[in-house]
């Protein structure tokens, strides 16, 4: 069984480094066989009338600053081209989920974009996106990344099928809302049981409650211990705990999971390594 992951050339432009290590983890993805690579269709911009604001976008697609680099990372044709194209990732990772189960859009879910403007090396919001682009479904976001998800909670208290639970270290901005929930781990100070586990449990009570058609899955791997941004502190191996619950519990719950990997700021092929794990999980999960 291999695991449909979205991604194109498109995604990676060597010349901006957050982005370019995602091709570190599409190598290795493809030298194991785990995953069947497909490039998305092509991202019509009008997807994003009434998410973000015209007066944005319209700055995003042309180029024009202040607003255009808003997101921390300067403006070019590449930079827009990479996040239209990882949007259409989205867009085609939720279809492909929805009729299979299980999939992977290698990308990141630019959790941190807010309706007038990017923030947090997030342009626009991948996340909030599926719930717009699909009003009669309804998305439950879980966010697992060292940082808070405060855009996607914004957008969440504006959509009414969008459920956002982030379990972060650092909070970002990010406090819990109408439809959005937050939770601040150290796993240093609280163990992994006891904090990490914890709120994942919590998390999946919400599921529950809340009887999503779809998880969106944000697999960070910037709350890893070794990252500079880590504050949650998560050990390699809790990282994996992370991946297999999430994953059996959409499994268990017939719930379509479409998973994203997020922030990391080791180097690319120590990033690479924990999202290949996570795809290890997802396989072994949706193997059984
Ligand atoms: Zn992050």
């Amino acid at each position: 069984m291999r695991i449909r992951a979205y991604y194109s050339t498109a995604y990676a432009p060597m010349d901006v480094p957050t982005l370019a290590r995602l091709s570190v983890a599409a190598a290795r993805l493809q030298e194991l066989g785990l995953v069947e690579f497909k490039a998305p269709g092509p991202f019509d911009v009008a997807r994003l009338n009434g998410l973000h604001s015209d007066a944005y976008v319209g700055a995003f697609l042309n180029g024009e600053e202040p607003l255009a680099s808003s997101q921390g990372i300067a403006w070019s044709p590449a930079v827009r081209d990479a996040a239209l194209a990882m949007l259409g990732g989205q867009l085609d990772g939720v279809a492909h989920a929805l009729e299979h189960g299980i999939a992977l859009n290698l990308a990141r879910g630019f959790h941190h974009a807010v309706r007038e403007r990017g923030s947090g090396f997030c342009p626009l919001n991948g996340l909030a996106l599926i719930a717009h682009c699909l009003p009669d479904r309804r998305i439950f976001v879980l966010d697992c990344d060292e940082h808070g998800g405060n855009g996607t909670e914004e957008f969440a208290a504006e959509l009414p099928n969008l459920f956002n639970a982030s379990i972060f270290g650092t909070r970002f901005g990010c406090r819990g809302g109408k439809r959005s929930w937050a939770f601040q781990v150290r796993v240093k100070e609280q163990g992994f049981d006891d904090g990490y586990m914890a709120a994942l449990k919590a998390a999946e009570h919400l599921v529950l409650a809340h009887r999503p058609d779809v998880i969106v899955y944000q697999a960070g791997t910037d709350c890893h211990h070794a990252d500079p941004k880590s504050r949650v502190g998560l050990r390699t191996r809790d990282m994996f705990r992370r991946d297999l619950f999430v994953f059996r519990m959409a499994r268990t719950l017939q719930i379509p999971l479409l998973f994203v990997v997020a922030g990391g700021y080791q180097q690319a092929d120590q990033i690479a390594r924990l999202n290949v794990n996570t795809v290890y999980a997802a396989h072994r999960v949706f193997s059984e």
